[in-house]
C-alpha cells in the first residue's frame, strides 16, 4: 500500500507540478524543478533515518535484485572474500549471485533446514574477521521473519537488504556499512532502489564492472549519472513527508507495533490458524499463517479477496497466507482482517 494522502497529493499535482507547467513525469531530470525534488527527497530520508554525513544516499534502478550483484562487485575488493547469512529466499539469491560471479563467498549460517521459521543467531566468532562484509536480509518478506536486533559482526561491515522493513522503525545506521532496499514494499512505487553506503566503502569496486552498478560513480554524480527513476523518487519524497508529518520513525514504529500485536495476539489466542514463525523472529511487516489444510488456505485467500481484503495469498513458493502490513496499512485494516479470520474459522470447521 501507499498512504492515501500521498496518492491524493500525487493525483492533485499529477498533470501540473507547482507552476512548472508540466507533470513530474515530463520533467527533465536536469531541470531546476526536478533538482529540487531529488535533493529534497534525499534530505528528508536523511532526516527520517538520521543518516550521518559520512554515508551516501543513492537513488538507483534495477530493484534490490540488482544489488545482489552490485554488493560483491563494489565491496569484495576490500579483502577478496565475504560472508553471507541465508535466512530466506532473497538472502539465498544474494548468496547465489555472488557465487555465480565467481567470488569467494561462504554461507556462515542458514535456517533452511527449519523452513526458515526463524533467523539464525549471529555471533562475532562466526564471522571471518578478514571478510569484506557480512550480508544479511534484515526482514524476510516471504517467511515473515526479522532479525530482532542488529547482528554483531565486529569490525566487518554489515550489509543489509532492508527492502521490506526500511522506514518501518528507527535503525541505527552507524551499525551498517550498507543498507539497500527496493522501494516498492514500503517507500514508493516500483522502479526505485535506495542504497545507503558508508563513504569509506566506495573505494573497493572491481575494475571490470558495469558503470551503472558502481556506487562511487552514482555517488559522485548525485544519482544522476544517467536518468534516475524520477517519478518514483518524487513519490518517495511524498512518503517521507507523510511519515515526518506523523512524527517520524518512532511514531511509525509504534503504529506498526500496534498493528502487528493485534494480529499476533489473535493468532496466539486460538488454534484454527497456525503462525509458523518462532516468536523471537516475528516480522512486524509480514505476518504469515496457515490453516494446515491447503484447500482451506486457498478458500481463505479467495473469500478474503471478495470481502475486500486483498493480497493475502502467501508467496507462491510457500503457500498459506501472508498479511503484509506495511506502513500505509491502517490499524482498521488489521481489525477487519482479524474479524474476517474469526468469521472464516467459524464458517469453515476442519474435518
Ligand atoms: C522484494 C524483495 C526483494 C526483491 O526486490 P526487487 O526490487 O523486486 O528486485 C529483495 N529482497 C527483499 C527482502 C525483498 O522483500
Amino acid at each position: 500500500m501507499l498512504p492515501l494522502p500521498v496518492l491524493e497529493k500525487a493525483a492533485s499535482e499529477l498533470v501540473c507540478y507547482g507552476d512548472s507547467g508540466m507533470s513530474v513525469m515530463e520533467m527533465s531530470h536536469r531541470s531546476p524543478e526536478y533538482d529540487a525534488i531529488i535533493k529534497e527527497a534525499e534530505a528528508l530520508l536523511r532526516k527520517l533515518m538520521q543518516i550521518p554525513d559520512n554515508y551516501k544516499v543513492l537513488f538507483l534502478q534495477g530493484g534490490a535484485s540488482t544489488q545482489f550483484a552490485a554488493v560483491p562487485m563494489n565491496l569484495i575488493g576490500r579483502t577478496g572474500k565475504a560472508d553471507y547469512v541465508v535466512s530466506g529466499q532473497f538472502s539465498g539469491k544474494a548468496f547465489k549471485e555472488a557465487q555465480k560471479l565467481g567470488y569467494n563467498v561462504r554461507c556462515i549460517a542458514t535456517t533452511k533446514d527449519d523452513n526458515f521459521d526463524h533467523v539464525p543467531q549471529i555471533t562475532k566468532d562466526m564471522v571471518d574477521p578478514d571478510a569484506s562484509y557480512v550480508h544479511v536480509c534484515y526482514n524476510n518478506t516471504i517467511y515473515g521473519t526479522k532479525f530482532p536486533e542488529v547482528p554483531d559482526t565486529g569490525d566487518v561491515p554489515l550489509v543489509a537488504d532492508m527492502s521490506s522493513c526500511i522506514i518501518s522503525e528507527p535503525v541505527d545506521v552507524t551499525k551498517f556499512g550498507v543498507i539497500y532496499a527496493g522501494a516498492q514494499k514500503n517507500m514508493a512505487p516500483a522502479g526505485l532502489t535506495v542504497v545507503i553506503v558508508r563513504e569509506d566503502l566506495l573505494d573497493y569496486a572491481q575494475e571490470k564492472m558495469p558503470t551503472m552498478l558502481e556506487w562511487k560513480t552514482m555517488a559522485e554524480n548525485g544519482s544522476m549519472y544517467n536518468t534516475p527513476p524520477c517519478f518514483a523518487i518524487y513519490m518517495a519524497k511524498l512518503v517521507y513527508e507523510w511519515i515526518l508529518g506523523l512524527g517520524g520513525l518512532e511514531v511509525m514504529q509504534a503504529m506498526n507495533q500496534r498493528k502487528a500485536k493485534l494480529l499476533y495476539d489473535y493468532l496466539d489466542s486460538q488454534d484454527y490458524y497456525l503462525a509458523p514463525v518462532k516468536k523471537e523472529s516475528r516480522s512486524m511487516m509480514n505476518v504469515t499463517f496457515v490453516t494446515g489444510d491447503a484447500e482451506l488456505d486457498k478458500k481463505f485467500a479467495s473469500e478474503a479477496g471478495k470481502a475486500g481484503l486483498k493480497s493475502l495469498k502467501g508467496h507462491r513458493s510457500v503457500g498459506g497466507m501472508r498479511a503484509s502490513i506495511y506502513n500505509a496499512m491502517p490499524y482498521e485494516g488489521v481489525e477487519k482482517l482479524v474479524a474476517f479470520m474469526k468469521k472464516f474459522a467459524a464458517e469453515n470447521p476442519k474435518g
